[in-house]
């Protein structure tokens, strides 16, 4: 392993590492715009170049491999001149907008003209000024704020495969566009303005929403699909304003979908349901959460009572934690010993869809073909749980071969889908207790209806169409008249405390005992020059 020395620091670094990848691994804070880890290094940028002992001239730290015995500066009078002619010339024409710029607060530009700018500008002539551009479905370019680190274009080249940016002209006129009639649509476009060091790549969503600087992060897992990619909600006076890709190399590494990118949007449905529900003398009254859930139990347990064991299904969905599956499942069985259970509707696309590095043709991401978040989990709890069991389309009438579904009257039936799901499904006849969160057929024809929250506003784990279990957060708590679905299966089972789910996962024991929440830091892979 090569040692390096750099600002008089010793450095253990991996055969094969640049200078720059060695420092970040360890913690050091040199300047940087244009590198990535997850992607080519152009050393364009020219801010990391450094000293090295023994070479006249200083070189670009990203692109220098280490050498036992090497000597680094990077606060050496030279590569300080370096920093700040390079801060310099980035500002010439930068607009200067910080106040409102979204990027303000987590923007490179601004921390780097901290540590290495002028506090006064020697340019005397008029700035150019370049155009703003809607490039795509979700990104806006403010071009007058790009410092041309290209990391933009080498993202839809090298992760999307799709190449629809490109540097237009030479020197000073150098501008980030699109091709023309090929706009920014990829479905990955969305990781452009994570890229962007400063405020060029703009989320439309986004936009003059919040200040970056008070919002406080959740970390979380995806509930649009089976790829369980590990994201961040960025959250402020209970409302999540925007979703990150949080670092996982077992995962999803750097990137997220924009289907993840802009799930928040579904907290925000106006078509919510937030007030509880019962029939009374053949009508719908909303009524308090208490109320709806003491006539839910009193059903079932009156139905149990009348028809015997085996009268009660439990439809367990897809979209729910497996902590809350777990409980749910205990307690109708707590009612009914022999209470059929069933895994909800698994939606699918057909097909996964790949996205290759244009160049070399290598997979850079895969979106699940598999359009819930935790199938899986739910099939590891219906294993756990074991007993009567049935298909969802056995329990709704569409296929046979179950004896134990003539012998249904009632059922606690859970949705949580993110679009209307239950209208072509014909549940058995009888008393019907429904949790979700949006309208519908099911929903309106309800004996009681809970409204459900929704995975942002709870604690739980997601088991990926891999296996791997990955817990979440809570960010935002759920809309008024709404109760976390843990609290409600804890209180059906006369348990008095508040739901949390790592006490949960310890009573399931076995492989979901061990699951913690943790957060990976990205460390600098060891670049191969091959893949230049
Ligand atoms: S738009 Fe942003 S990411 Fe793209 S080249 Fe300019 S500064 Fe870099």
């Amino acid at each position: 392993m090569p040692k390096i020395t750099v600002d008089g620091k010793v450095i253990d670094a991996k055969q094969g590492q640049m200078v720059l990848q060695a420092c970040n691994d360890a913690g050091m804070n040199l300047p940087q715009y244009c590198y990535h880890p997850g992607m080519s290094i152009p050393a364009s940028c020219r801010i990391c170049l450094v000293e090295v002992e023994g070479i006249p001239k200083l070189v670009p730290s990203c692109q220098t491999p280490v050498r036992d015995g090497m000597v680094v500066h990077s606060n050496s009078s030279k590569a300080i001149a370096n920093q700040k002619q390079v801060m310099e010339y980035l500002l010439i024409n930068h607009p200067l907008d910080c106040p409102v710029c979204d990027q303000a607060g987590e923007c490179y530009l601004q921390d780097y003209s901290y540590q290495f700018g002028r506090s006064q500008s020697r340019f005397e002539e008029d700035k150019a000024k370049k155009p703003k551009k809607d490039v795509g479905l979700h990104v806006l370019l403010y071009n007058d704020r790009c410092i041309m680190c290209t990391r933009c274009v080498r993202f839809t080249r090298e992760i999307a495969g799709t190449s629809e940016l490109y540097v237009d002209g030479r020197g000073h006129r150098e501008e980030i566009d699109i091709f023309p009639g090929k706009p920014l649509n990829n479905k990955l476009s969305g990781n452009v303005v994570d890229l962007c060091p400063v405020g060029a790549l703009l989320d439309k969503e986004f936009l003059f929403k919040q200040r970056v600087w008070l919002l406080k992060e959740a970390p979380s897992i995806s509930p649009v699909d089976a790829g369980g990619e590990n994201i961040f909600l960025d959250y402020n006076e209970g409302q999540v304003w925007r979703i990150r890709p949080r670092y996982n190399p077992a995962v999803n590494t750097w990137w997220i979908s924009d289907d993840t990118r802009y799930a928040y949007k579904a907290l925000r449905d106006p078509q919510r349901l937030k007030a509880p529900r019962k029939m009374q003398y053949g009508a719908p009254i909303d009524t308090t959460y208490a109320s709806a859930l003491e006539t839910a139990k009193a059903g079932l347990v009156d139905l149990v009572k009348a028809n015997g064991p085996g009268s009660v299904y439990v439809v367990l969905s897809p979209m729910m934690a497996s902590e809350e599956a777990y409980l749910l499942g205990r307690a109708i069985r707590a009612l009914d010993a022999q209470a059929v259970l069933a895994l909800g509707p698994v939606p699918t696309t057909g097909k996964n869809e790949i996205f290759k590095n244009s160049m070399t043709g290598k997979q850079t991401f895969e979106i699940q073909a598999e359009k819930v978040p935790n199938a899986k989990g739910v099939r590891r709890v219906l294993e756990m749980l074991g007993g009567p069991q049935a298909s969802i389309e056995q329990l709704t009438g569409s296929a046979g071969g179950n004896d134990a579904i003539g012998k249904l009257k009632g059922g606690w039936i859970v949705g949580g889908y993110f679009s209307s799901w239950s209208s072509n499904l014909n549940f058995p006849r009888g008393f019907k207790v429904v949790q979700d969160v949006l309208p519908g057929k099911l929903a309106d024809s309800a004996d009681v209806l809970l409204p459900a929250a929704m995975w942002a506003e709870k604690d739980g784990s997601f088991e990926n169409y891999a296996g791997k279990i990955q817990p979440f957060a809570a960010a935002v708590p759920p809309p008024e008249g709404v109760r976390r679905e843990g609290d409600t299966y804890l209180n059906l089972l006369g348990r008095r405390e508040l739901y949390h789910a790592e006490t949960i996962r310890g009573e399931m024991g076995g492989e979901m005992a061990n699951v913690k929440l943790e957060t990976a830091v990205a460390p600098s892979p060891a670049f191969e020059f091959a893949e230049l």
